[in-house]
């Protein structure tokens, strides 16, 4: 199919060049084939026009983290110590969710982003094989995937008891052989160094080394982490994730909190990625992500949404602007991340951190075609002005809320048009995601009681 957008503000984020006033943007097949003035582009080309007037044609969103499987325990864990999160407000629920359970949190999560103008998730899941074929390749949307590994056999309090797992490492690896084509990518996904053992962690390193793979994990993300770390190794994550010889090109590493600023600075020297999930990690941990200390540092960065019981939303426009508000807030310096910077993170930025920046993040002739349309004529988006600059940049970030999104295209083809998705049924995913989650939290209720959470409190005090 080929496809232009005309009449349409553009940002390419590309960096370096203003928006566009008046452009257009052409599609052919898989591909962006044209990106310039209205006036230059041939509509009679095109087997498909959409008028874009009023609205803005941007770069598809990058989701650099994101766990989908626990959507249906939305609201369930929140406003918790960080110490109860885990094991006493989200564990009584997550215990008591099924493999369809995680399966249909899965879809309702990817088309919440996709709603909100995600068309890359970097998924990061057990058995992430079966969210491929189930979710990610019928909703056409691009994924890079790793597969969960964590070794832990014995959970004690002081040391987890830790066992390398072939099995785990082999599923992993089956990813690589299957998924060769343009939509997936598939990652390492050793879950984080408290969880895995330091032999199977060589071996990753090795391989995605040989193979030039690419490896997500957790990093430097808290209290618990560090304890176990230390107790096993005597020293810190980032110490020993670069004995081991991991802090490389290829390393995309999670959260990275707990890392002291002179580790940021190593891990940012010598390429590690980054990837901070500014809602996720502030609700649980009342932490900010150091992405500006790791960008300071001329390190590459991306936004995450993680997982929805802590974030709430799947929503990257929230992202960007949580982040910038939180970094602006903590540096207490109102310039500090402005309006693009927060869009590069979401779009360039998110596509160089997974290494598909020579595909996606920004809009380009020869480029797959990723993008989507946010209307401006929406109240809160009101007015747009063009002249002395372009207000829809700053709009983007602070005024929107994600819903502005109304059409969306994933390796060139139109997935969401005017607001309704083309070829998913969203109210028969809503009414089965309902049912569901009455299910589990009656199921569970028994044990959320016991494991007397916060949340349990508030709900004896009349709150919720
Ligand atoms: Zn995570």
């Amino acid at each position: 199919m080929s496809l232009a957008i005309v009449n349409t503000y553009i940002l390419t984020c590309k960096g370096g060049a203003p928006p566009i006033t008046n452009g257009a943007v052409g599609i052919e097949e898989n591909n962006i084939v044209f990106v310039g003035k209205n006036s230059e582009i041939d509509p009679n080309g095109y087997e498909r026009i959409i008028d874009g007037s009023g609205h803005v044609t941007m770069p598809g969103l990058v989701d650099a983290h994101i766990h989908t499987g626990l959507s249906l325990l939305r609201g369930a864990a929140q406003d918790v110590p960080e110490i109860e999160w885990m094991n006493k407000a989200l564990g009584p629920f997550a215990r008591h969710m099924n493999d369809e359970d995680h399966l249909a949190s899965s879809k309702l999560a990817v088309l919440e982003g996709m709603r909100a103008g995600t068309t890359t998730f970097a998924e990061f899941s057990r058995d992430v094989e079966h969210l491929i074929d189930e979710v990610y390749v019928p909703f056409k949307a691009r994924v890079a995937a790793a597969e969960t590994i964590n070794e832990i056999v014995g959970r004690k309090e002081e040391l987890y008891e830790l066992e390398p797992s072939k099995k785990s490492l082999k599923k992993n690896e089956r990813l690589f052989k299957k998924y060769q084509g343009d939509m997936v990518e598939p990652f390492y996904g050793p879950q984080a160094l408290d969880m895995v053992t330091q032999e199977t962690l060589r071996r990753i390193k090795e391989r995605a080394g040989v193979h030039h793979r690419k490896i997500q994990m957790h990093v430097a993300q808290g209290g618990r982490e560090r304890k176990q770390v230390e107790t096993r190794y005597g020293t810190s994550t980032v110490k020993k994730l670069d004995e081991l010889g991991l802090l490389k090109e290829n390393l995309v590493a999670a959260h990275c909190h707990g890392a002291v600023a002179e580790e940021r600075k190593m891990m940012a020297e010598k390429g590690v990625k980054m990837v901070g999930c500014p809602s996720s990690i502030g609700m649980i941990d009342g932490v900010v992500p150091p992405i500006k200390s790791f960008l300071d540092h001329g390190g590459k960065a991306a936004l995450g949404t993680d997982q929805t019981p802590g974030n709430g939303a799947h929503n990257l426009f929230r992202e960007m602007r949580t982040i910038s508000l939180l970094t602006k807030c903590e540096e207490k310096d109102p310039t500090v991340l402005p309006a693009w910077d927060a869009l590069n993170l979401a779009t360039k930025g998110g596509s160089e951190v997974l290494g598909l920046n020579h595909k996606i993040g920004t809009l380009e002739e020869g480029k797959k075609a990723d993008l989507i349309t946010v209307d401006l004529k929406k109240l809160n988006m009101t007015p747009t002005v063009t002249k002395p600059f372009k207000n829809f940049i700053p709009n983007l970030v602070y005024s929107s809320t994600g819903s502005e999104v109304d059409n969306v295209v994933i390796n060139g083809k139109l997935v969401m048009e005017n607001g309704e998705f083309v070829d998913i049924d969203e109210e028969a995913l809503k009414k089965e995601v309902e049912q569901r989650a009455q299910n589990v939290f009656k199921r569970a209720e028994e044990d959320w009681l016991e494991a007397d959470a916060h949340m349990v409190k508030y709900l004896k005090e009349g709150h919720i």
